[in-house]
This record gives C-alpha cells, structure tokens and sequence, in this order.
C-alpha cells in the first residue's frame, strides 16, 4: 500500500493549535501518533484530509467544530453527589471519566471541579467548539494486524493503550 486508505495503520507527527495560534498538543519532539485509518480513531476532518496520502507528506489542515469534537453543548455542564462515584477514585479537574447515562450508554465527561460533596463535570470535550489547527507529517504506513482491526485502533510498539474498554475484556 502506497497511500492512506482502509485498514492501514498510519504514523505521524502532528501539532495541533487553536485559533489564537497556542499550541494544544504535539506529538513532535516525542514518539510519533500511530492510528487506525477509517475507523474514527481520529477526528473525522483530519481523517479524511489525510486519505490518499503517501509518507512523506506534509500538510496543514483546518478543522472545523463538526467535523472536530463537536460543537460546544451549553448545557453540558451538570454536578453530580460525590457519593454517586467510587471512593477509592482520585477526581481531579481535567481528568476524563467514562459515566453511564439512564440508557445505560457511556459516555464520556471530564471533570470541571470536585471537593468532597459535589462533582461537576462537563458532557464537552475540552476541544468543543474550537476550530482546529493541524500541521502533519506522514511518516510511514503499514497494514493493520488482524487484531487491531479487530479492536478498531492501532497497536504502536510504544503504545500503552490499556484494554479496559468493554470490547477488548477478552485481553
Ligand atoms: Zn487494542
């Protein structure tokens, strides 16, 4: 496989920056982001920028909310009892929780404050709402192993991903 499309494991080096120009996050200077093209592993705009893409390539891409983490939910922030959460559980702000709804799906919160009685925590993702500034490099590709394919996301060498997600409890 010569360029990015289905089933290829893709590695990269990205910086991603706000609006305002601060740099939010950078793979550069550490170990290369490896992900699973086609699955959603990453967000859907810089996903489809990067199909058809050959190692080598650099490219600057703008990402707007919806395409993105989504537009930002004004009521997405909610406080929850302390005593709803396990005990022996650290909260701290910024840390992400995985909170089941009245359906019983999960879904993902991170935390905004919490003190011994109450927590809140908000329904957006911290990069709601923003428009993204990626600058990528494609430094190589590969074909995914049975396995990752199975879990829908790439097993990098350094990767320490933990496989305590529902669909990888038989690891
Ligand atoms: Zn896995």
């Amino acid at each position: 496989m010569d360029v990015i499309g289905p089933e290829t494991v893709v590695t990269l080096h990205y910086t991603l920056k706000n609006d305002a120009g601060k740099v939010i996050d950078s793979s550069r200077g550490g170990e290369p982001l490896e992900y699973l093209h086609g699955v959603g592993e990453i967000v859907p705009g810089l996903e489809r920028a990067l199909a058809g893409k050959a190692p080598g390539t650099k490219l600057q891409v703008v990402v707007p909310p919806e395409d993105g983490y989504g537009p930002r939910d004004p009521n997405g922030k909610q406080e929850f009892p302390r005593e709803d959460f396990p005990e022996d559980l650290t909260i701290e702000p910024g840390m992400q929780l995985i909170v089941e709804d009245e359906d019983g799906e999960e879904v993902p919160c991170w935390v905004l404050a919490a003190d011994a009685r109450v927590v809140t925590l908000d329904l957006n993702h911290p990069l709601a709402g923003e428009r993204l500034h990626f600058d990528v490099e494609v430094l190589g590709l590969r074909e995914a192993t049975e396995e990752e394919l199975e879990h829908g996301h790439a097993h990098g060498a350094h990767s320490h991903h933990d496989h305590d997600d529902e669909e990888d409890a038989d690891i």
